[in-house]
């Protein structure tokens, strides 16, 4: 399959979205590239305590899942200067309208006054990430594919004008789970930058998981089965479940059909706290001592800082720089 890369934004607290979605598919196999994206982290007003403690806490997941093991690497985004100048290549290669098609900003930008120039470019950040790292498949979930897509894009654009410097991924979206929704509002995605009940945070505690599961917004009727659009709140429950114990939904629906929703929401509950307990554990263990999880990232770093120089340097060259 090649080398796959993810990375993950300090925008808030990691959600168990993030996890069914993104960090539970991402692998420590040889090659594989993962990163806390902050630079992405600062598209939207930010705090610079806030993302100080955000950073620290997806790194200490990103360690806990052990994805620096076995020739993977994790690191910090901002700790590598190429992802920086990568990006403005790039934004000087992508096209207003295809970027106006992002439905993220579309998405983000909704409503405010404030956008930043940043929240409209991060896409050419995004895909300077990929491309940096010349990787074959990028593991996201289904809100993030358009972003793959436009990567691809820029990838061909800038083999065609200036040679073949550039490995085009492939997104690659998880079946089941590639959009957990908000417990409180089914029909919308479960975000980090969204905080309220709906929320499920991977690292809160047992108890006040089970409390946001008992709370969800379930749906009319008493029957447990799966349909999106006439059940999205009891549908939303069973995908968490049927991803999370990788069972198929229709075997939990024969067993839960005429449970009632309490009794399913009280199993749904437990499958979330007992499958996600030991990554919990171990990540806030190592979050007591953040210079730990810094020099755990060193090498991470150093390793990303020359794949990523001798990716840039050879595209300046490509484009029509002179090096030093
Ligand atoms: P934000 O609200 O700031 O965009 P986010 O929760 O969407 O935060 P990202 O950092 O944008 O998180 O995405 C990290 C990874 O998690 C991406 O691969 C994304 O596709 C995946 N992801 C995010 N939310 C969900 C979700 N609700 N269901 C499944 N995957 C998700
Ligand atoms: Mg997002």
């Amino acid at each position: 399959m090649g080398k796959s890369l993810s990375f993950i934004t300090p925008s808030g607290r990691v959600t168990l979205g993030n996890y069914i979605g993104a960090l539970s598919q991402w692998t420590a196999a040889p090659g594989n590239v993962y990163a806390v994206a902050d630079l992405h982290g600062i598209t939207t007003p930010w705090n610079p305590e806030t993302l100080r403690t955000y950073i620290i806490e997806i790194a200490s997941v990103l360690i806990a899942l052990g994805l620096d093991q076995n020739q993977s690497i994790v690191y910090i985004q901002s700790q590598v200067a190429a992802h920086a100048e990568m990006a403005w290549l790039l934004e000087c290669v992508g096209h207003m309208g295809e970027f106006q098609r992002m439905t993220q900003f579309k998405a983000k930008g909704r409503g405010r006054g404030d956008i930043s120039v940043g929240l409209f470019t991060y896409p050419a950040l995004m895909a300077g990430d990929i491309l940096l790292h010349d990787v074959d498949t990028v593991p996201v979930g289904e809100d993030q594919k358009q972003h793959v897509e436009l990567t691809r894009d820029l990838a061909i654009r800038v083999n065609h004008l200036f040679g073949p410097v550039f490995t085009v991924p492939e997104p690659k979206v998880p079946t089941v789970g590639a959009r957990v929704r908000s417990l409180k509002n089914p029909n919308e995605k479960m975000s980090k930058s969204v905080i309220d009940d709906g929320t499920v945070l991977l690292l809160e505690s047992p108890d006040s998981i089970h409390r946001k599961f008992m709370a969800a917004v379930t749906d009319s009727g008493r029957e447990v089965h799966y349909d999106p659009v006439e059940k999205p709140g009891i549908s939303n429950l069973l995908e968490i479940y049927a991803a999370l114990a990788k069972e198929p939904l229709d075997d939990i629906v024969a067993r839960y059909r005429t449970a009632g929703y309490g009794t399913f929401k009280r199993k749904v509950a437990e499958v979330v706290i007992e499958s996600t307990k030991s990554v919990r554990e171990s990540a806030l263990a190592l979050q007591t001592n953040s210079e730990e999880i810094l020099n755990r990232l060193q090498q991470g770093r150093q390793e990303a800082w020359s794949t990523t120089n001798a990716k840039l340097q050879q595209v300046k060259r490509a484009m029509g720089f002179w090096l030093p």
